[in-house]
Formats: structure tokens, C-alpha cells, sequence
């Protein structure tokens, strides 16, 4: 039977699963809620939405399934506003934010009692983009989409809700809320405060030692990726899950002073071990067998500086769906061969390795 689905919040991750339902649902109704005209006009014209509206409460009322993709706080405004609105019988409202306790603590304050169930989720897939405009239908291609149970969740609404996203090509997966937070700080949250900080330690340095800027290679780039980040939703995630991220913070600070000890003591065997565990611990680590959170599938090839190699290899991959191409000229001190090609998949990775070595000299990498 044909539903009607309600996505308050058409930016990135709101947009992105409109068109990952519709391409399951193309029956089901879709309706769209965004502050700003920008984005409603976007997902309408793009096909993503049918109807569009800048007031939430007035498309509330039709939905069976509600979808909140809004900021943190916003999402709790809503759900309160919720509260107070005459929703159908049995509606499911779900959610996006990317930390949960909150969402849901607020979630079983106001709703319990109502006539609504209430699926906390986090789709683990997104990018530094915002708004509908960035809106992809492969945003969530085997990436996890997490659900949070709680007292409002019944079997039967995490069930609709994995139809409903059938679509998206995700991997779902259950799991605690307060859980959610505590695994998502030290993965996801603190990294991101390790980038920022790694990247304002060095900006600030460089302003004496102006080479600092030029030497920056692959590995600089590769831990301060994330410092691009949209700052509104990281300050928003802190502030959602402080308690757990000061945590890590603390742990944090005590495992770089015994760095700083052994290095101070001249420990050759303590600082080998501590980087020799590392080493040991991330190769055993899923990121490493391609199935992790957010890793992108990338073959190194190593290059001549000639005209056209480039180009060369860009037709003999016509057809493959590359993400993305970097070209490491600056410094190959740290980095295998000097073009990174990312795929988005394993099989176009294969294909581009098999493509690659059949028809040139050039060595690639997969690492
Ligand atoms: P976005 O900036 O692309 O979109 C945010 C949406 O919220 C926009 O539609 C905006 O108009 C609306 N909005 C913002 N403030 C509002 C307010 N005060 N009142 C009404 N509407 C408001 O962001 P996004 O990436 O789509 O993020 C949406 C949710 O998804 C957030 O909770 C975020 O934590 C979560 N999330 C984001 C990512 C990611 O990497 N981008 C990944 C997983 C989950």
C-alpha cells in the first residue's frame, strides 16, 4: 500500500533519502518540509519530493512516516511540537542526528503515552556538503544506517522503516543509544576534535616556520581531512555528548604524556612498542578490509611525469564510477606511486586495478 512519507529538513541527509526511497517507493507520497526556499525549490524540481512546505506542523497530520533531518536541537523542537499535533494512529517518526541519547531521552519524554512510535536513527554516511543541491542517491551505499530502540520502538516499526529505506543500499544494524554515543565519540567525535586541533596547531606554527605549509603531505592531509567539517553540526554533536567526549579527551591527554615520558626517558623499546602496537591493531581493524565505516576503495599508481598519462588513464576507465582523483606532486615521501584513484565500490576498484596493469607499464597499489 501506498504511503505517504514526511522529511522535515532537506539538506544533505534529508534530500539524499528522499531519493533513495523513491527509487524503492516510486509510489509513495513524499512531502517536504525546509526553512528555506532554496532547498524546497531544489527537491521539487529535481523530482525528489512532491509537495514542499515551509510550515511543519501542516504536513504533519498526513504522514504515516515522519523522517527528522535537522540539526540536533532542532530535531528535539520538533519532536515536542509533535507532541501537540493530531498525527495518524500509529504514526513512525524517526530521526538522523548523528548523536542519539538526546534525541531519544526526549523522544520517550514527550511521546510516551501518544499514539506514535519512535525509531531513533543515525545514517552513518555523509560529507562536508550541506543543503539539497548535494543531495546523492548513493550517499548511503553500504554504509551503516544505525537504529536505536527504545521504549516508543516496536518490532514492527523497525521493520517498515528498513522497507521504507530498502532503497538506500545501506547496512542496518541495532543498537543502544547511550552505546551509540560512547562508540560514535571515540571513532567519530574525538578525531574530529584531534583534526581541528592538529590543524590549528600547525596553521599557528606555521606562521614562524613558513615551510610548514609546503611540507604538509599525504599524511598530514590524511589525519586533518575531517578538519573541513561543517562546523554548526560538530559544535552541536559536542555539545549533544559532552559527558562521553571529555572522557576520551582525558584518556586522551594521558596516553600523549606517556608518549612524552618515553620519549623524554630516551625508551627506544617503549616508543617501538607503542608504535609497533598501533600498526598491529589497525591492520587487524574492519576499516582495513574495506567493509569500514566511510572508507573509500583507493589504487595508487605510480606515474611518469609525462604529458597526457593522465588522460591515458582516465579513457582507459571510461565507464568505471571513480569519486574521486588526486594527483600527489608535491611530496611522495610517504605515499605509494603519485595518482590516488578512489572508487566507490569493490568491483569498479578490481576492475580499474585489472584495466590498469593489462594495458600499461605502471605499478599499482592497493592498500
Ligand atoms: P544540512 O545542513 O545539509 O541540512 C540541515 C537541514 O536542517 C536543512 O534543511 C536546514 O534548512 C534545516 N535547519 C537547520 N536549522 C534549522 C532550524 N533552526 N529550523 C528549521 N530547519 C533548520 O545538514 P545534514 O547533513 O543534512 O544534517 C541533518 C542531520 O543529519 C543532522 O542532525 C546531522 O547531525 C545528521 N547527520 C549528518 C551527517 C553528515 O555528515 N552531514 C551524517 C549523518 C547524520
Amino acid at each position: 500500500m501506498a504511503k505517504t512519507i514526511y522529511i522535515a529538513g532537506l539538506g544533505l541527509i534529508g534530500a539524499s533519502m528522499a531519493l533513495g526511497i523513491k527509487r524503492d517507493h516510486p509510489d509513495y507520497e513524499i512531502l517536504g518540509y525546509n526553512r528555506s526556499q532554496a532547498s524546497r525549490d531544489i527537491a521539487l524540481k529535481e523530482g525528489m519530493i512532491d509537495r514542499a512546505t515551509d510550515d511543519f506542523a501542516s504536513f504533519a497530520p498526513l504522514a504515516d512516516i515522519i523522517i527528522l533531518s535537522l540539526p540536533i536541537k532542532q530535531t528535539i523542537t520538533f519532536i515536542m511540537e509533535l507532541a501537540n499535533l493530531d498525527l495518524k494512529e500509529g504514526v513512525i517518526i524517526s530521526d538522523a542526528g548523528s548523536t542519539k541519547s538526546a534525541i531519544v531521552d526526549a523522544a520517550e519524554q514527550y511521546l510516551t503515552g501518544k499514539p506514535v512510535r519512535f525509531v531513533g536513527a543515525h545514517p552513518m554516511a555523509g560529507s562536508h556538503k550541506t543543503g539539497a543541491a548535494s543531495a546523492d542517491v548513493n550517499l548511503f551505499e553500504n554504509a551503516y544506517y544505525i537504529f536505536t530502540p527504545s521504549s516508543l520502538t516496536s518490532p514492527d516499526a523497525l521493520e517498515e522503516m528498513k522497507d521504507l529505506l530498502s532503497g538506500l543500499h545501506a547496512r542496518f544494524i541495532e543498537i543502544d543509544a547511550k552505546e551509540h554515543d560512547r562508540v560514535t565519540s571515540q571513532i567519530s567525535h574525538f578525531p574530529h576534535i584531534l583534526a581541528s586541533s592538529l590543524m590549528e596547531q600547525t596553521a599557528v606554527y606555521a606562521q614562524e616556520h613558513e615551510m610548514a605549509r609546503r611540507f604538509a603531505a599525504g599524511g598530514f592531509r590524511d589525519m586533518t581531512r575531517i578538519a573541513e567539517s561543517e562546523p554548526g553540526m560538530w559544535t552541536s554533536i559536542l555539545l549533544s555528548n559532552r559527558e562521553t567526549i571529555l572522557d576520551r579527551i582525558e584518556d586522551f591527554k594521558e596516553r600523549l604524556d606517556e608518549v612524552g615520558q618515553a620519549i623524554n626517558k630516551g625508551d627506544e623499546e617503549q616508543i617501538w612498542n607503542f608504535f609497533n602496537q598501533a600498526r598491529e591493531q589497525r591492520q587487524a581493524m574492519e576499516i582495513h578490509k574495506r567493509g569500514g565505516v566511510d572508507s573509500s576503495y583507493d589504487l595508487y599508481v605510480d606515474v611518469p611525469d609525462e604529458e597526457n598519462v593522465i588522460l591515458r588513464i582516465l579513457e582507459l576507465l571510461r565507464g568505471t564510477s571513480l569519486v574521486n582523483i588526486h594527483i600527489n606532486e608535491e611530496n611522495r615521501e610517504d605515499i605509494h606511486g603519485i595518482l590516488q584513484i578512489s572508487f566507490k565500490n569493490a568491483q569498479d576498484l578490481e576492475r580499474a586495478e585489472h584495466l590498469i596493469t593489462e594495458n600499461t607499464d605502471y605499478t599499482v597499489v592497493i592498500k
